[in-house]
């Protein structure tokens, strides 16, 4: 859909009071947000698809004040469990992978409105400055690629990908991306590093970058957690998903990010986030492991609203993507978007 279409078909939903109607019905319904980052600039370019500009974040936690009840994550787990009474329209804010920008940009916003928030950061990649989950070398590969075709072959069949325009760099992406997925950390290791060779060497963009990728050091961790407002879960060392390792490395990943991050911050953690967070990306295993290693809930990227009695392994949160449309934020935390997506499929 184009963005003047889209703006059309949701602002007209916002007029008829459709979500209004439906923040009404799903009162009694837990959300859960999932940001990565917060950019104070950053273009519209595709690299920035997952972090929501300044100026939009802070129109979205004062409406959530406003519409809301923002609450620790902790606290929304304990409601899920029915061990707290469920507030009407309780809502709480996370991000993933723990970037720098989160304390830099959204935590100054989230002390303004006094929205409490949980970082699921990935321990690995603390304190570390050009490092990048794979996910986004890949997208950085093709980003800053000038040839018009990448080649790989996966699972013996030789693969090309178009990416002679910027909508067919953001396809290409997408498609390497899902296909490197189920693949273990060597063999995905091995085709970034084949995708590597076939262009003039990365351009090196990280300045222009910095705001995106830099992650969070030790100290702004401290710092935020000490502040009573953010709590720190994990979300793996290494950005593993963890239904492509072996259950020794399913409970390593587990347990030396707990570990790391109690050792750190002195406080227990109890949180967890799902790499990639899809039905396929975890399973029964997955969650036993979890129990087994202390953890008290797990969230997964399945969209949706939890009610009292869901499985606390698994559970769901509506994912938060750049777009200047801010009725589209609405159509998505009102369980409207998921809802047309589901017809639609
Ligand atoms: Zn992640």
């Amino acid at each position: 859909m184009s963005k003047l279409l889209k703006s059309i078909f949701y602002g007209s939903m916002q007029i008829t009071g459709l979500f209004e109607l439906m923040r009404r019905l799903n009162s009694k319904k837990a959300l859960v947000l999932t940001y990565h980052g917060v950019l104070e600039t950053g273009s519209e370019n595709y690299v920035n698809r997952n972090c929501v500009s300044k100026e939009m974040f802070e129109k979205q936690m004062h409406w959530l004040k406003k519409k809301y009840r923002p609450v620790h994550l902790c606290e929304l787990v304990q409601m899920i469990k029915g061990e707290k009474m469920l507030l009407e329209n309780v809502v709480a804010v996370t991000f993933d992978d723990g970037f720098h920008n989160n304390f830099k940009v959204a935590f100054p916003v989230l002390q303004k409105y006094g929205i409490p928030a949980t970082i699921f950061v990935t321990t690995d990649f603390i304190g570390t400055k050009g490092a990048k989950l794979w996910t986004e070398r890949i997208d950085s590969i093709i980003y800053s690629a000038t040839i018009r075709r990448l080649r790989l072959p996966i699972d013996d069949a030789e693969g090309t990908f178009d990416i002679s325009t910027p909508e067919n760099k953001i396809k290409s992406s997408d498609r390497i991306r899902k296909l490197l997925k189920s693949k273990s950390r060597s063999e995905r290791e091995r085709h970034i590093m084949m995708l590597e060779k076939q262009i003039d060497g990365v351009r090196n963009f990280l300045d222009e970058m910095d705001e995106r990728y830099a992650f969070l050091q030790w100290d702004e961790i401290s710092q935020m957690a000490g502040s009573g407002l953010i709590e720190i879960g994990s979300h793996t060392c290494s950005h593993s998903i963890l239904s492509t390792l072996s259950h020794d490395d399913v409970k390593a990943e587990l347990l030396n990010a707990k570990i790391a991050l109690e050792a750190q911050l002195n406080r227990p953690c109890t949180l967890f986030s799902y790499p990639n967070g899809t039905e396929k990306d975890f399973s029964r295993r997955d969650k036993n492991i979890l129990q087994e290693t202390g953890y008290a809930a797990a969230f997964s990227q399945i969209d949706g609203l939890n009610r009292v009695g869901d499985d606390v392994f698994a559970l769901k949160r509506v994912n938060i993507v750049r777009s200047p449309n801010f009725p589209f934020f609405l159509s998505k935390i009102t369980g409207v978007w998921g809802k047309i997506k589901r017809i639609l499929n």
